[in-house]
């Protein structure tokens, strides 16, 4: 695995790529990461995607709460649906900080 110096980019291959996706930056640009470094990024991929659908679930979650509020069909429906979109707005929070942690330990 290769990482792009300039802006974190991630390639999968025995080779830098001619020049980044994201950025792009040369060839030259990328540095190799250890086998340590690449094992850890192997690890982290699967609680990353989870992380990752768990907070595309709370949007959804989020968008049935704001129609059950607009419903309005009794004020404990309105209380359950209120308290629902804000966890679910504080839980996808919690999850983004955990994915930028995770980043930020190389836990790519
Ligand atoms: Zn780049």
């Amino acid at each position: 695995m290769w990482k792009c110096g300039v802006c974190g980019y991630i390639h999968n291959g025995e080779e830098a790529p001619e020049k980044c996706p994201k950025c792009g930056a040369p060839k030259e640009k990328f540095v190799q990461l250890t086998e340590e470094q690449a094992a850890l990024i192997v690890k982290s991929l699967r609680t990353n995607d989870l992380h990752m659908q768990f907070s595309h679930l709370m949007d959804k979650i989020a968008a049935i709460c704001e129609e059950g509020i607009e419903l309005n069909l009794d004020p404990g429906c309105v209380s359950l649906f209120k308290k629902g979109k804000e966890e679910c707005g504080v839980l996808k929070n919690i999850c983004k900080a955990e994915i930028a942690t995770h980043v930020a330990k190389n836990k790519w």
